[in-house]
């Protein structure tokens, strides 16, 4: 059969039949990752059914096979909802004081694992190697090894990883955390996500080897990188040239009526901070009496997870802000914020992202952010607009020609807004053009490679080495490096 890459994610985005490009940053990540490899992709199919044990549903798509398992209603409400999205999800984005830790959504989080485990053990050749995407799975690769598997078995984290401190706020770090050491290779978005969790290591008693590449700890060697997850660059500046000139934007740009416009594009989720980038948006317009009524605030915000508390209390907070902004500075003729509750096809965000003069990201924390990568991708060279970044986001690490801004500080937002619309044009070419330049060095093609390499090197059986080649060897005439 020979050997496979096998990519494991909480969900899996089966080729739409339409053709249609995947939508979510994960789905164009793990394609990219698969594109012209023979693999698997498994994960839970988003449909509930109250038979765990029945078979999972197998797709065959060209070089690759879907896998996707259904849960019940309990796994769902307990590893899903609760412990990766009301635990994990806040802990890692340094917000532990907003878990809801329970020991059933613990013990839900452990039996999804294994559940994983138990579906996908049958389906891994022993060439295989598997790759595990975020919080969701933590606990896979101790389960695949607990059936038996010695394969090279990877996993990488989207989220930002927060300072051992607070990762010990979870009550179970020490199995969940913990249970990164089974795998070769975890990956991290950014240094200092890195360093975190190497510190949290340290405090449990690991020990750097490898000239500290890797960790040992209960017995164990796990490899610690950094791989900032990017996007199809050269596809995507494609699809926003075209997109800039459809219908839709020019309905979108005559709305305007000549005005500037700021964009924000974020799931609905309190890291994102939105609330924070609305009352600097409320400042902007006190303090600038001349931009009132010269520029349009358009926030894109599909809901997501409203089955968690946090969510429903952060979808108020956000539309009472607005509604506020908006009848304390509009008038019969210009509404400061449009607020949008949808979800739009990365081509129609495209063409949004090119429209834009300015686009806000200003998290409060993020893994990365894709948007702000995207928004670079979408810009006309000769005439990008400027994007404003937090420093919290770990794009941030690498578009360093940005405005990067503290979102806490609402004057500071405030000002960077004011002097994002009203830069001259060389500096916008000045800032822009590094930027795309390194999107364009570094897309989405790289991150899978850098990743697979690091995770083949090691590998000490021949057989094993032989195998990886196929992944490694015939890609722009890398070799696996066997280190050990
Ligand atoms: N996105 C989309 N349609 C929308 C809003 C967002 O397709 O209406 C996509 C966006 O293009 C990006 C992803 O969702 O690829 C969001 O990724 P990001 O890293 O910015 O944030 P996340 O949601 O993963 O926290």
């Amino acid at each position: 059969m020979g050997p496979r890459l096998i990519i494991v994610s909480n969900r899996v985005a089966p080729p739409d039949p339409k053709g249609s490009p995947a939508a979510g940053g994960m789905a164009v990540a793990v394609k990219a990752a698969l594109k012209n490899r023979k693999g698997l992709w498994f994960g839970w199919s988003g449909k509930v059914s109250e038979e765990p044990d029945a078979k999972p549903q197998m797709i065959d798509v060209k070089k690759v096979t879907y896998v996707l398992v259904d849960l019940s209603k309990n796994d769902v409400q307990e590893y899903y909802n609760g412990l990766a999205n009301s635990v994990l999800w806040p802990i890692l984005h340094y917000r532990g004081d907003l878990q809801e830790y329970t020991r059933a959504d613990a013990s839900g989080y452990i039996r999804v694992n294994q559940l994983f485990a138990d579906h996908l053990s049958p389906l891994v050749g022993e060439e295989d190697v598997v790759w595990v995407h975020d919080y969701h799975l933590m606990l896979l690769g101790r389960e695949l090894r607990a059936r038996g598997h010695r394969n090279r078995i990877g996993f990488f984290l989207h989220t930002p990883c927060a300072p051992p401190d607070i990762l010990q706020m979870l009550p179970l770090h020490e199995q969940i955390f913990g249970g990164l050491a089974y795998y070769d290779l975890v990956g991290f978005q950014t240094a200092n996500d890195r360093d975190n969790f190497a510190r949290y290591l340290t405090a449990r008693g690991g020990k750097p080897v490898r000239g500290g590449e890797a960790y040992e700890i209960d017995g164990r060697q796990v490899k610690l990188g950094v791989f900032g997850v990017s996007i199809e660059t050269k596809t995507y500046m494609r699809l926003a040239r075209n997109a800039g000139r459809s219908a839709m934007i020019a309905l979108v740009k005559e709305s305007l009526g000549g005005n500037k416009l700021a964009l924000g594009v974020d799931r609905l989720d309190y890291t994102k901070g939105i609330p924070d980038r609305i009352r600097a948006f409320e400042r902007f317009l006190e303090d600038n009496p001349d931009w009132r009524g010269k520029v349009t605030f358009l926030q894109i915000t599909p809901k997501s997870r409203s089955d968690v508390k946090d969510y429903a209390d952060i979808e108020r907070e956000v539309t009472g802000l607005i509604g506020k902004v908006n009848g304390r500075f509009g008038d019969a003729a210009w509404t400061p914020i449009r607020y949008v509750n949808r979800s739009y096809s990365r081509t129609v965000l495209a063409g949004m992202y090119r429209a834009a003069d300015v686009a806000l990201v200003t998290p409060l924390r993020d893994g990365m952010n894709l948007v702000a990568k995207e928004y670079l991708a979408a810009q006309d060279p000769q005439n990008p607009g400027v994007l404003v970044l937090s420093e919290f986001a770990g794009a941030a690490r690498e578009l360093d020609r940005a405005l990067i801004v503290n979102p806490h500080e609402t004057d500071g937002v405030a000002a960077a807004l004011k002097r994002a619309l009203e830069m001259p044009i060389e500096e916008r070419r000045e800032r822009h053009a590094p930027m795309l330049a390194h999107l364009e060095s570094h897309d989405i093609g790289r991150w899978a490679e850098d990743y697979l390499s690091a995770l083949a090197e090691g590998r000490t059986s021949r057989r094993l080495l032989d195998s990886l080649r196929v992944f490694f060897g015939t890609q722009q005439g890398r070799e696996p490096i066997a280190t050990l």
